[in-house]
């Protein structure tokens, strides 16, 4: 639906919600249509929210660099994995950025362009193809909406959740870790498959998270990061303080939620359906989507390149839902420990195409079949070539 042409336009266009999603196309935007204008809209002060996004630099089409480098605060050379009976290192850089430094990136370039704005503390009540309804009645005109209101927004189709406690912690005695821990199993299991996720910032300073891939959203922070306190020792970390504290409840749905409506606001970002269901994150999703929109004319953003993105978020994001439908409907908890180990004597190039939504048909094939319980494990360590 196109705006009156005599309506009066506040932007090229308008972004719903400063989260990952938006930041990422407005950064994109702003490298490939300088001319364009953008307003941001957002309801909190700052941008991002509060989080520890990480992801493998190849979620990040090759062509998304340019833009997308700047936010990138921390970089590793892989990431170490431990299981019960086998550990595994996975070859390929593994990135992660703040809340704050997305706040930052963004609102610097932002700065350099009269024709870009921020409008923090505008809660919008609304969003329709071509405008948006603020909760104090003011009505904003643009050509295209993008309504990326984030996780809470979303529909929710069956499956299970990724949830986490995360402690960003100083350490008394400094630690030589050279990469993330992206799954450390050894740990007690309930509630699910749990596993510790490490994040080593600086020599005295990690992020530790007590992640669950669990049936049941609810999550009791205090209890967990008591937890988590408590077994630091053990994973070879003295706490000095506590810096900061992240938490996070990811559906993991067993039915695609992704969304390709050519009619209202575009609806990007994870109300979209733009994340990985198979992990609950959203990084290499929302960059494809920033990479389309920066590169077709805002007339043409539902021509035929939209519609082969689609098509491939829609086959990706399918394919992924079913295996949480399989993880979370006919798996019982210690089965899908075993699962991720299975999953993970797969060669390095299948693991990074899964985090990057950019499974081939082949892949789906080993991921059923060598990742399964139901194949013998020697068969998995054949084909698996692991590089350990
Ligand atoms: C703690 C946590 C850690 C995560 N870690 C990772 C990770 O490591 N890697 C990864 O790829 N994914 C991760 N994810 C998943 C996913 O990337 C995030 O949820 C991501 O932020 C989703 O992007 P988004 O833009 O859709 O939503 P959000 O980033 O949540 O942004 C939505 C924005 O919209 C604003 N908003 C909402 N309603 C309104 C309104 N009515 N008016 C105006 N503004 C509004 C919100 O304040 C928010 O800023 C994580 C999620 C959480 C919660």
């Amino acid at each position: 639906m196109k705006a009156p042409s005599n309506t009066r336009m506040d932007a090229d266009y308008l972004l719903v919600g400063g989260g990952l999603q938006n930041a990422l196309i407005l950064l994109a935007l702003a490298e490939r249509q300088p001319e364009a204008s953008i307003l941001l809209l957002e309801r909190e002060d700052a941008l991002g929210g509060n989080h520890i996004w990480s992801f493998q630099t190849l979620d990040l089409p090759a062509s998304a660099m340019g833009w997308a480098a700047p936010l990138i605060e921390y970089r590793w050379p892989g990431y170490q994995l431990h299981f019960r009976e086998s550990s595994r290192w996975v070859e390929g850089v593994y990135s992660s950025l703040s809340s704050e430094q997305l706040d930052r990136v963004v609102r610097q370039v932002a700065a350099t362009r009269a024709n870009i704005r921020i409008q923090t503390g505008a809660t919008v009540a609304s969003c329709d193809a071509c405008s948006v309804t603020l909760s104090d009645g003011r009505v904003l005109h643009g050509r295209l909406v993008v309504d990326a209101r984030g996780p809470d927004n979303g529909a929710r189709r069956g499956g299970g959740y990724q949830k986490f406690v995360g402690l960003e912690c100083r350490l008394r005695q400094p630690v030589s870790m050279s990469a993330p821990i992206l799954m450390d199993t050894r740990c007690a299991q309930r509630d699910g498959f749990r596993f510790h996720y490490v994040l080593p910032f600086a020599e005295d300073r990690v992020l530790i998270e007590d992640t669950y891939f669990s049936n049941d959203p609810a999550l009791d922070v205090s209890t967990l990061r008591d937890g988590i306190v408590a077994e630091a020792a053990g994973l070879g970390f003295e706490i000095e303080s506590v810096l900061r504290t992240e938490v996070g409840v990811l559906p993991m749905p067993s039915f695609s939620t992704f969304s390709s409506r050519h009619r209202g606001p575009l609806q990007g970002g994870y109300a979209g359906g733009w994340f990985n269901p198979g992990t609950g994150y959203s990084l290499a999703a929302a960059a494809r989507l920033a990479e389309h929109l920066s590169s077709v004319p805002i007339d043409a953003v539902y021509g035929p390149a939209w519609r082969r993105l689609v098509r491939h978020i829609r086959v990706q994001s399918h394919f992924l839902a079913f295996l949480n439908l399989l993880m979370f409907g006919f798996f019982h908890d210690a089965q899908r420990t075993k699962l991720m180990e299975r999953f993970y004597l797969l060669p390095d190039d299948v693991v990074h195409r899964f985090f990057a939504m950019e499974t081939t048909l082949v892949d789906m094939w080993r991921i059923m079949w060598v990742g399964a319980p139901w194949t013998p494990k020697g068969w998995g360590k054949r084909a698996a070539c692991p590089s350990d």
